[in-house]
């Protein structure tokens, strides 16, 4: 309660960025216009029953990239198309300092993606991690911001000690689907003891390619974690 005055006054003082338009909300207390509030698309069936991707053909269950491919996450799902809107928005929230883009962000995920999260009973959220350089200079890891929103709202534990950074991969947009996946999973180390652990959930902001997810899957897998799901806010429409 004294932290929901508290925000509504620094609202304010600071008013909030829409994540949609960008313009100051005008409202204290709200995350975003009332007009922009359906802009993002929500994803509705059919969609990816592996990956979670908006599918444009009801007879199918899985996408192009599921059939038939062993995906090293169990299953995972997304609550917004991958659209225009959404990439501009979330180019804002990672390189243009929104990061209160965050709290709406993740109530959408609470909202949509909260029911199923809770019914897989996971042990802790595990955020995507930034590598350190990029975590000094952005100042926030977008992932981790989702993580701990999404968190918060459903009682389930965040691990930013899990998964963590140690290489950097810079040219990955030049590499083929699978050196960029050897790449990244390269970069990514086991940071502590995950014994307890037996369902995660990645959280990250977008599913493209998958193989950054397909990554930290393999290697929380490798690390004796039975079942990795996850949640992100976008998913791009490949077929
Ligand atoms: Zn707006
Ligand atoms: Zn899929």
């Amino acid at each position: 309660m004294v932290s929901d005055i508290f925000e509504r006054t620094l609202d304010i003082f600071f008013p909030r960025r829409c994540p949609v338009c960008d313009d100051a909300v005008d409202v204290p207390g709200r995350l975003i216009c009332a007009d922009c509030e359906s802009a993002f698309k929500e994803i509705k069936e059919p969609y990816c029953l592996k990956c979670g991707r908006p599918l444009k053909d009801d007879a199918l269950t899985e996408c192009d990239e599921c059939t038939g491919k062993k995906q090293d996450f169990r299953r995972g799902r997304a609550v917004f198309e991958y659209d225009d809107e959404l990439k501009e928005s979330i180019y804002r929230f990672k390189y243009g300092g929104r990061r209160e883009y965050a709290d709406h962000y993740s109530a959408c995920m609470e909202r949509s993606l909260g029911g199923w999260i809770r019914s897989l009973n996971p042990d802790a959220l595990i955020p995507i991690p930034l590598h350190k350089s990029r975590l000094k200079k952005r100042g926030y890891n977008q992932a981790g911001l989702l993580a701990d929103g999404l968190g918060k709202k459903l009682g389930i534990p965040v691990r930013n000690d899990v998964l963590v950074r140690s290489g950097k991969t810079t040219v990955q947009k030049r590499l083929g689907a699978q050196e960029r996946q050897n790449n990244l999973k390269k970069a990514l180390k086991i940071g502590s003891d995950v014994v307890k652990l037996k369902n995660i959930v990645l959280i990250d902001d977008i599913y493209t390619t998958g193989s950054t997810i397909n990554s930290a899957a393999s290697c929380l897998r490798d690390a004796g974690i039975e079942n990795v799901y996850f949640a992100v806010l976008g998913a791009a429409n490949k077929n």
